[in-house]
């Protein structure tokens, strides 16, 4: 499910480029799901995020749903980002709505997945 439905969200989201120097969402904890923390290669915070390297994201092909949001979205700007273009606050709901469906389809089918192996 991942590569083509999530992936096809993550692409609906506008490109951007961050501030060369700055780093600062990377230090608040983040939400994923399951296939994207694996999609991610796991994760892990101690006051910023494990993929943070040398002030930059070293996965940043494979960052999360979040990740991509900020910055280019109406409702998460920032002054550091240049997006190709921002998400109206109406455009970033939907995309939200959407990406809950498939999170909240996948925590099922893992909870599925638990009892039938308990
Ligand atoms: S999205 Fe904005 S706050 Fe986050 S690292 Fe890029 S420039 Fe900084
Ligand atoms: S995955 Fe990348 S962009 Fe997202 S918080 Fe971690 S370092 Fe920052």
């Amino acid at each position: 499910m991942f590569e083509r439905e999530i992936k096809n969200l993550y692409e609906q989201i506008p490109a951007s480029v961050c501030r060369s120097d700055c780093s600062k969402c990377c230090k608040d904890m983040i939400q994923f799901f399951p296939s994207e923390e694996k999609n991610m290669g796991g994760y892990i915070w101690d006051g910023k995020c494990s993929h943070l390297k040398n002030g930059r994201c070293s996965i940043y092909q494979n960052r999360p749903f979040v990740c991509r949001l900020y910055g280019t979205s109406a409702m998460l700007t920032c002054e550091g980002c240049t997006p190709e273009r921002l998400l109206s606050v109406e455009g970033t709901l939907s995309l939200v709505r959407e990406y809950n469906k498939y999170r909240n389809g996948e925590i099922a089918d893992a909870a599925k997945g638990e009892r039938y192996r308990s």
